[in-house]
C-alpha cells in the first residue's frame, strides 16, 4: 500500500489518500489539486513533485 498526503506539497492541506499503485495515487491527486486547489493545468514536474512524495504505508501490510 502505497500514501500521497497532500500536506507535504500545499502546507495546511489535510487531505490524503492510499492505494496500491502509484499510478492511482498520482490520478487520485491530480484530481484533488484541480478540484481542491483550483490547479486548471497539471503540469509534468507537478506529478514528479506528486511521486516523489508517495511514501509506503506499510503499517498494515505484512512483508511478502
Ligand atoms: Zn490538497
Amino acid at each position: 500500500m502505497r500514501q500521497f498526503e497532500c500536506g507535504s506539497m500545499v502546507p495546511g492541506c489535510a487531505w490524503h489518500t492510499r492505494a496500491d499503485e502509484d499510478a492511482e495515487i498520482v490520478r487520485r491527486a491530480v484530481e484533488h489539486l484541480k478540484s481542491a486547489h483550483g490547479e486548471s493545468v497539471i503540469r509534468e514536474s507537478t506529478v514528479d513533485h506528486i511521486k516523489e512524495r508517495i511514501t509506503d504505508a506499510s503499517e498494515t501490510t505484512p512483508t511478502a
